[in-house]
């Protein structure tokens, strides 16, 4: 990481900046990793990013852009995967699903990863695919060379709370804080409410997703205080503002189904699910705005 042109906004965007402004043609392979991370939609965003600022610098043509993930969809919730292919489309990126990041040779610059679907349905696995010096090893690892990889690190709870016998001590969430995905209490410790991106609930974990656990969890809590029981009830929401270049976002709204949930007076007024310069606006002032004087203050 942060040599040899590994970059990752979870660490260091002022190198993933330099690398950027270095990049001189070759492929570009911006990947995620197989465990829940925060905001899932940020390794993307920088993709999209890259590919405006390529185009401007002149180097889009000497360069292959290459979104490799563990995921089988570039976004699970209609409409804005639709948009989003149609970004995919219009930028020329190469999509490669169900690719788990398993090792980095960073002097060599190549990644391998292991294909955890079955081989035999490449239509499943592949989107736009290009030959772009990717070797396949055997018939699960391949290995693709790079000239910059864009990566966010696999990501877990803090050790204490994973160590603490309020987190999941097996299966799929080991290590996240064991809550009711509705009421946000602990099942067992009924004194005990968790919210934000420790806890285990089954959305994307953004600040926006924290926002409208926060009253539900304070509720809950007065309640429980007051010897009654959990009523209010979380229903997933969740908010990624996906950038896709320069002065353009989609705001793409959803909940634990997987249903958009957009906000109903926004919507009055713009379709979110499209790419529009009012939504960059929105994210480059707005959104900041709302968090520092509404959210941390507990109106918003
Ligand atoms: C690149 C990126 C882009 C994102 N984009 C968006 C976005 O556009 N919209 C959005 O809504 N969300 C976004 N998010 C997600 C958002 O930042 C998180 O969901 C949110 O910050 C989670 O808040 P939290 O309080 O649960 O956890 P955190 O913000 O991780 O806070 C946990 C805190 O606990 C502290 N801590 C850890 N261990 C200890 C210890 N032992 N003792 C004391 N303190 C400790 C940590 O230092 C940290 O300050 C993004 C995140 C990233 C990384």
């Amino acid at each position: 990481m942060n040599k040899n042109n590994v970059c990752s906004n979870y660490v260091d965007p002022e190198y993933t900046w330099k690398v950027l402004q270095d990049f001189k043609g070759g492929n570009a392979l911006f990947t995620q990793p197989a465990t829940p991370i925060k905001c899932g939609g940020a390794p993307q965003k920088i993709m999209y990013l890259a590919d405006d600022y390529f185009r401007r610098t002149g180097v889009r043509d000497q360069s292959q852009i290459i979104f490799a993930t563990p995921g089988s969809v570039i976004f699970a919730t209609e409409p804005f995967k639709t948009t989003l292919m149609e970004v995919v489309d219009r930028k020329d990126i190469q999509l490669r699903f169900f690719h788990k990041l398993t090792r980095i040779d960073g002097a060599n610059k190549k990644a391998y990863y292991t294909i955890t679907q079955d081989a035999d349905e490449p239509e499943k696995i592949l989107y736009n695919s290009k030959d772009s010096g990717i070797k396949e090893l055997s018939k699960t690892e391949i290995e693709i060379p790079y000239e910059m990889l864009h990566l966010a690190p696999p990501q877990s709870a803090p050790d204490f709370v994973k160590r603490s016998k309020i987190a999941f001590q097996d299966g799929p969430n080991k290590g996240w804080i064991n809550v009711d995905i509705h009421t946000l209490q602990h099942p067992e410790y009924q004194n005990v409410f968790a919210l934000g991106d420790a806890a285990a609930l089954p959305t994307a974990k953004t600040g926006a997703a924290i926002r409208k656990q926060a009253p539900v969890l304070v509720h809950n809590l007065m309640r429980v205080m007051e010897h009654q029981l959990p009523v209010d009830q979380y229903q997933g929401y969740s908010s990624c503002p996906i950038v896709t270049g320069y002065g353009k976002m989609l705001l793409c709204e959803f909940d634990y189904t997987n249903e958009r949930d957009s906000d109903p007076l926004l919507t009055k007024i713009f379709d979110t699910s499209k790419e529009l310069y009012s939504m960059w606006i929105l994210k480059k002032y707005g959104l900041p705005f709302m968090y520092w004087n509404m959210m941390l203050k507990g109106r918003a």
